[in-house]
């Protein structure tokens, strides 16, 4: 938990969000803005800045992320259509909170190459 850090209260409750999947180490909520009709964050319990900021321990941990994703896009009916998985990583990547997160995109067509 960092104090000044958006999801870490999300995580802890401090700040209200539709969460959609919890467990021991991440917690799935809707984007505030959503850029598909389908839009979800899954982001870890742990405070992790950037992808930058992954270290060897943490490599089952991104691993359980994509097995969220995968169980989240089944569950809302997406999955055999497809759907898409972002991480923006720092400024140029288009990072604007700084606890690491993954889109989770699903229910339109994606475009290729993204903005
Ligand atoms: P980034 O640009 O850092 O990859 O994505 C940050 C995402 O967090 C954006 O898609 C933005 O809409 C979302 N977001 C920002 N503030 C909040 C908030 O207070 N609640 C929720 N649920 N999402 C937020
Ligand atoms: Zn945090």
């Amino acid at each position: 938990m960092t104090s000044d850090c958006l999801f870490c209260k999300i995580i802890s409750g401090d700040i209200p969000a539709t969460i959609r999947y919890e467990d021991d180490r991440v917690i799935a909520f809707d984007d505030i803005d959503p850029k598909a009709p389908c839009h979800f964050l899954i982001i870890p319990k742990k405070h992790i800045a950037t992808a930058l900021d992954l270290t060897p321990e943490d490599n089952e941990l991104i691993g359980h992320i994509y097995q969220v994703a995968g169980k989240i896009a089944r569950d809302s009916g997406f999955a055999d259509a497809g759907y898409r998985v972002v991480n923006n990583c720092n400024k140029a990547g288009g990072q604007v909170v700084w606890h690491l997160h993954f889109h989770l995109l699903g229910g339109r067509n994606m475009t290729w190459p993204p903005g």
